[in-house]
């Protein structure tokens, strides 16, 4: 190679400059690129065959995404008499689908609750179905109904479960179900996007993975989408989910996973703020004359308020609450509130409100929506981390309308 002042003008625009770095960032950079060069022939055999770690191409792995598994498995294990390994998808969305398919194969069956996520149902039912890969729904609450299934059906190869869980704050006993999923040789995965680390460690009661949609409270600024997937069998995430991820192309992008990175710094403080503020939206609302009911696990009213105090170490942004006007009440109170952004998302650091039988639900018959209690009257609120007061007043001058 001649040197570089001797090169052509279009070498020189291609040429790739190796900047020199003596003293490293002190913030992740964000690596976009889609490769990595190898130093030489013998470096490149020695990572290819596993002898030595290293980036090969940015679909395996990234440095900024593996920045974040980091960060997060700390989060899920620190403390804990657990090792743990993460990897870092495109979403939520895609970390489901990747752990899911590397633990199933046709013929196997997924048991789980009617109130998940919603994609979560869809994506068990229309993408799993076809792969003859069938979801059985059940109460996790009632263990009795749990283990009925789990004796009656070999075909359960894995336990699926959201705690809280959309509308009512509804949730699972997750030692009792890792319990029992051991006790019949089945994986149990918890999806823990609503309360996040800092609230709840699934993996503190005995569950094998966990996945979050961490465009929520995670990331917290409602920029980007991305999930990440976990599991306590190392050797099992290093190999079959890791290739099914890579030969899947379900992995996350570095500017992506750099906005993750950087929300989390914060999630300490955010998570305090948003607790603090539901829990004194919760109990204005529940004094509001107006107002029905309110679904948030601070209250001693709650039927899981003890269980939340068992397997929680805070309550959660998120909250619902039944107005005693219906339909008419919701679409008045959704019209009126200023400070509640109506958007289809949760665990942005502002608030949020959604009126599912106005907006999510509206396709959806009335009574498949309340048998999942999803009554005409509920809104649901992800509350953000304002000025408590200006929440209040806000929420106050719209029920009054
Ligand atoms: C949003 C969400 C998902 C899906 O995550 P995406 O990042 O949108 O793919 C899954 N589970 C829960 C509880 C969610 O709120």
């Amino acid at each position: 190679m001649k040197e570089a002042t001797k090169l052509g003008f279009g070498s020189l625009c291609a040429k790739e400059i190796k900047p020199s770095v003596n003293v490293p960032p002190h913030i992740l950079p964000i690596y976009a690129t889609s490769s990595f060069a190898f130093e030489s022939i013998d470096q490149g055999i020695a990572i290819f065959t596993g002898k030595e770690k290293g980036h090969v191409y940015a679909r395996y792995g990234n440095p900024t995404l593996d920045a974040v598994a980091e960060k997060i498995t700390r989060m899920e294990t620190s403390g804990l008499d657990v090792e743990a390994e993460a990897i870092v998808c495109s979403s939520g969305m895609s970390a489901i689908h990747t752990l899911a398919l590397s633990l199933l194969k046709p013929g196997d069956k997924i048991l789980t609750q009617a109130n998940l996520y919603g994609g979560t149902t869809e994506l068990f039912q229309k993408v799993f179905g076809a792969l003859q890969i069938e979801p059985v729904f059940c109460r996790l609450k009632d263990l009795e109904q749990v283990e009925s299934h789990l004796r009656g059906d070999s075909a359960i190869r894995l336990i699926y479960f959201e705690t809280p869980a959309n509308p009512t704050l509804e949730c699972v006993d997750i030692e009792a179900i890792a319990g029992l999923g051991r006790q019949y040789g089945v994986k149990t995965m918890a999806d823990n996007t609503f309360m996040t680390p800092y609230f709840q460690r699934p993996f503190q009661f005995g569950v094998d993975f966990i996945i979050h949609s961490t465009t929520k409270f995670i990331n917290g600024h409602g920029n980007c989408i991305a999930g990440i997937m976990l599991g306590r069998d190392v050797e099992f995430m290093r190999t079959k989910v890791w290739t099914t991820m890579k030969l899947s192309g379900t992995n996350g992008n570095p500017f992506d996973a750099w906005l993750v990175y950087n929300g989390m710094k914060t999630l300490h403080v955010r998570m305090d703020r948003h607790q603090q503020n539901a829990t004194a939206l919760a109990e204005f609302l529940d004094r509001h004359p107006k107002v029905e009911r309110v679904n948030y696990l601070s209250l001693p009213g709650h039927p899981d308020h003890q269980l939340a105090l068992k397997q929680m170490t805070g309550f959660g942004a998120m909250l619902s609450f039944e107005l005693k006007d219906g339909l008419a009440g919701g679409s008045r109170f959704m019209n009126a509130v200023k400070m509640g952004t109506l958007a289809p998302t949760l665990g942005d650091i502002d608030t949020l409100i959604l009126h599912p039988a106005t907006m999510s639900h509206l396709n959806i018959p009335r009574e498949v929506r309340l048998a999942n209690g999803i009554t005409d009257g509920l809104i649901r609120v992800s509350v953000g981390i304002e000025d408590i007061e200006d929440l209040i007043a806000d929420f106050g001058q719209a029920l009054d309308v």
